[in-house]
């Protein structure tokens, strides 16, 4: 039996584990398909207290995972299939195996939020991609013009760091403005080699009847005209979707999938506590992510202090 199981290695996370850890509860923390969560596809991360000159968002989540380890939290590589909350204790389906825990900690996070277009879909990996820093240095897309869609940090972070491979990133964005914070969104505006397509939504990815990316059909939401813009890849970074579909009936989620909190980091099912972006439409950054863990953490060593009082 397991005192506290984790979902998730993102930074929600790593600090639930690394303070539940800390508290001799010796966490079980599974890290599902992307191990280190959505940080470690980012560059250089700014904005984490502690790091003046930035820290690269792969080594920040090794260091925390080191960190939790150190003190005996157990990471593993695997992936939860089902959770029954209904009975005490509550029983995980990982990788086929079940798993009892007296309190689960979700920290499953947020995935990339799809356009939607059925040629969006096509050309996945195939010039289209959710991730520059995973992709943009790929033969296929050096010194050839690309495309950015969105209008936030995300967006902004992708722009700038496509600006060393790329030989034009157009920033897409569907208003006028850029919802990016104003150091991000001045810092990409400035930038030579990024001319931002105002009022724009993407119509069609084409060519999908040469399976690759050779431009984007647009469409001018002010004016309703048409265009073509030749590039070679195409970067989506318009926000995020919970990884929450395996709680759906089983823990309260608002109407966007993300886990709804009662007091601290409580959902609905006592025993049950919930960190970071999966239960966050609001402030998404690393270090809240961080704190929420934290909190988790400390409501799930409360919780069984009671339990065994
Ligand atoms: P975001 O702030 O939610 O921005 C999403 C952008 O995509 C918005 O500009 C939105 O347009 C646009 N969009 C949404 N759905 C769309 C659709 N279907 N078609 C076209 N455009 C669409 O998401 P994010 O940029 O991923 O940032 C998420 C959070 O992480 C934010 O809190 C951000 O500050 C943080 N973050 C911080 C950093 C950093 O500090 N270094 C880096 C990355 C992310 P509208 O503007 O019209 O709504």
């Amino acid at each position: 039996m397991e005192k506290v199981v984790i979902i998730g290695t993102g930074c929600a996370g790593l600090t639930a584990a690394l303070y539940t850890a800390r508290a001799n509860l010796k966490p079980l923390v599974l890290t599902g398909t992307m191990p280190g969560g959505l940080l470690t596809t980012t560059s250089i991360v700014e904005n984490f207290p502690g790091f003046p000159e930035g820290i690269d968002g792969y080594e920040l989540m090794v260091r925390m995972q080191k960190q939790a380890e150190r003190f005996g939290a157990r990471v593993e590589f695997a992936t939860v299939e089902s959770v029954e909350v209904s009975q005490r204790p509550f029983t995980l389906t990982v990788d086929g195996a079940k798993v009892q825990a007296e309190t689960i900690i979700i920290a499953s996070g947020a995935g990339h939020r799809h356009i939607g277009l059925e040629s969006e879909e096509k050309l996945e990996k195939k010039g289209v991609t959710y991730c520059a820093t995973c992709d943009g240095a790929l033969p296929m897309f050096r010194n050839q013009p690309l495309v950015v869609v969105g209008g936030g940090d995300s967006a902004c972070e992708e722009a700038v760091y496509l600006t060393r491979f790329a030989s034009v990133v157009y920033l897409v964005h569907r208003r006028d403005s850029l919802r990016a914070s104003k150091i991000m969104a001045d810092r990409t505006l400035a930038h030579p080699k990024i001319k931002p397509v105002w009022d724009s939504v993407l119509t069609e990815v084409l060519d999908v009847a040469q399976d690759k990316v050779t431009g984007v059909r647009l469409k001018n939401l002010k004016t309703g005209a048409e265009s073509v813009l030749d590039c070679a890849g195409l970067f989506i970074a318009i926000g995020h979707v919970p990884n929450t579909q395996l709680f759906q009936g089983a823990i309260n989620l608002d109407a966007a999938g993300y886990v709804l909190r009662q007091r601290g980091s409580e959902t609905n099912v006592p025993g049950v506590f919930v960190a970071g972006d999966c239960s966050d439409p609001v402030y998404r950054q690393a270090i809240t992510a961080a704190g929420m863990g934290c909190a988790a953490a400390i409501d799930a060593e409360r919780y069984l202090a009671g339990l065994n009082q």
